[in-house]
């Protein structure tokens, strides 16, 4: 989302240059609001199980019908591993442990005047517990190994996916 106008004073901002390695910010010439734009987390869940990786094909827009990870944004006060494990429960009916870290990929979510900056969490799992049952906002889930992993809709996705490719050759 950009702003184009301050949301204070609706007077139009102005890019102000940043003194340091900050990014140039919109700045509001009247009041002095200054817009940041910082993204918001999400998180992606790579779940592993005999070698293959839990996929969801998605059901709601942005990106409806493409492959993506368990995934969503993160509550307030929730750790990202904390995030990640519910949202895999809510997702797929699976319990799962957060083993590994992956990184954080800076994506977006939406398209056009909607894109909305994120950063994405990328954490590895092992199933714990549950029974999988995918929820409606998946058409349906598939497990594949990295070779044949579908494209994931997402960018902060398709960089984990590259990540885990290059360690895991084969
Ligand atoms: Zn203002």
């Amino acid at each position: 989302m950009e702003f184009r106008y301050c949301p204070r004073c609706a007077t139009e901002l102005e890019m102000r240059p940043s003194g340091g390695p900050d990014p140039d910010r919109p700045t509001c010439p009247n009041c002095g609001f200054v817009h940041y734009e910082n993204p918001t987390p999400t998180v992606q869940a790579w779940i592993e199980r005999d070698g293959r990786y839990l996929a969801l094909r998605r059901n709601e827009e942005p990106k409806k019908g493409e492959w993506n990870m368990p995934g969503g944004f993160v509550e307030a006060g929730e750790t990202g591993p904390e995030a990640a494990a519910r949202e895999v429960l809510e997702e797929t009916g699976l319990e799962v442990d957060v083993v590994e870290h992956l990184g954080a990929f800076p994506s977006t979510y939406g398209s056009g005047e909607d894109a909305q900056p994120i950063i994405g969490l990328a954490y590895r799992c092992l199933v714990t517990g549950g029974a999988e049952e995918i929820s409606d906002e998946s058409e349906e889930g598939s497990w594949f190994t990295l070779a044949d992993f579908p494209e994931p809709a997402f960018r902060d996705e398709r960089v984990a996916l590259a990540l885990l490719r290059d360690r895991r050759p084969g």
